[in-house]
């Protein structure tokens, strides 16, 4: 099923279903907002409703009917999700993992290129013009919109001028100024500002009652959709442990090489955000600024001692590497060694 649409995102959905319903939803919606804001989500319940056959009063959708079914199988005919990872899969749980803003779900998929092409949006552009299978929408989304080439954003051109009956595209971005103007000047632009702190612990806490939603919300930068995600797949467990088996290591009481092996297999994009988030939040720290979590606070503190700036980020830029290579096949357990092995005591370094 589709997550519950946080508050936060309840009036620029009704304002679009109200657009729809006097026939001005504008063709091209460019919707922009930080990460983790849930600009995918909106993007998911603006087309459920537009597909269902049944709706209710406020436009949700029925989740029954056969549109609908299909939706929730990926397997709608006439949506497509164009992304740099993964070219026009049918798209429903693509767009579901985004929607969650999950990067390590994302980058368990395997990457073929950064960019999006000027042939995914020719093959875009082919696919909006043809009839709707069902008589209804035919809805494109990019995401995230800043990832097109120049040529690929100027052959979408235009479709944004010239779009058929009953298309909608929608640019998802967390960063719209990177877009060309000739873009940005042809969609209406929506924006969706992070929630206030409170209104976004308020949302976690109706999801996850036991879970430690301040913790998550801390270690996601405030993004609530990346901090629900945490709590959903257990990677908050996960990151407190991770943290005391660095501990570990540095007490001598675990080697780099089986620490490794057992980060390897559980998942080693998972670990390398921690050590990224980790290292990020102790140049915060060595700098003056403060971390959302005081006990998380405390510990880093700790491992960061004896360790200047510099040293700081040289880490940091280790990780990022590793972050990079992720991407390549090749040895993730050899990966990581590396990188714990940086951690060591100087005398047991490579
Ligand atoms: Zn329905």
């Amino acid at each position: 099923m589709t997550q519950a649409l946080p508050a936060w995102l309840c009036a620029p959905l009704d304002a679009l279903r109200a657009q729809r319903d006097v026939g001005r939803l504008h063709h091209a919606l460019l919707i922009h907002g930080p990460r983790g804001v849930g600009k995918a989500l909106l993007a998911e319940h603006l087309i459920r409703g537009l597909f269902c056959k049944t709706p209710d009063a406020q436009g949700h959708a029925c989740g029954e009917c056969a549109p609908c079914k299909l939706y929730l199988a990926g397997n709608h005919p006439d949506a497509r999700l164009v992304e740099p990872e993964i070219e026009h899969r049918q798209f429903a749980p693509y767009l579901h993992a985004i929607a969650q803003d999950d990067p390590d779900r994302k980058a368990d998929t395997p990457r073929k290129q950064r960019l999006i092409s000027i042939g995914q949006i020719r093959q875009l552009n082919e696919f909006l013009v043809t009839k709707s299978q069902f008589g209804g929408w035919r809805i494109g989304v990019i995401a995230p919109a800043e990832a097109m080439n120049v040529n690929a954003a100027n052959s979408l051109l235009k479709t944004l001028e010239e779009p058929g009956g009953s298309t909608l595209l929608m640019l998802l971005s967390e960063r719209p100024s990177a877009l060309p103007a000739t873009v940005r000047s042809r969609c209406r632009s929506l924006s969706i500002p992070a929630p206030a702190h409170a209104e976004a612990g308020a949302w976690l806490r109706s999801l996850h009652p036991q879970g430690d939603t301040e913790q998550a919300l801390a270690l996601s930068g405030g993004a609530p959709l990346a901090a629900a995600a945490m709590l959903d797949d257990g990677r908050l467990e996960l990151h407190g442990q991770a943290l005391s088996e660095l501990e570990q290591l540095l007490r001598g009481r675990v080697e780099p090489i089986s620490l490794a092996e057992q980060w390897s297999k559980v998942g080693a994009p998972i670990y390398i955000g921690f050590l990224q988030s980790w290292l990020v939040d102790m140049i915060r720290m060595h700098s003056g600024a403060g971390v959302p979590s005081a006990a998380l606070a405390r510990r880093l503190q700790a491992l960061a001692q004896g360790l200047d700036l510099r040293e700081l980020y040289r880490r940091l830029d280790a990780v990022s590497e590793a972050r990079r290579l992720l991407d390549r096949s090749i040895s993730l357990q050899a990966l990581l060694e590396d990188l714990l092995l940086g951690w060591m005591p100087t005398p047991r370094r490579r």
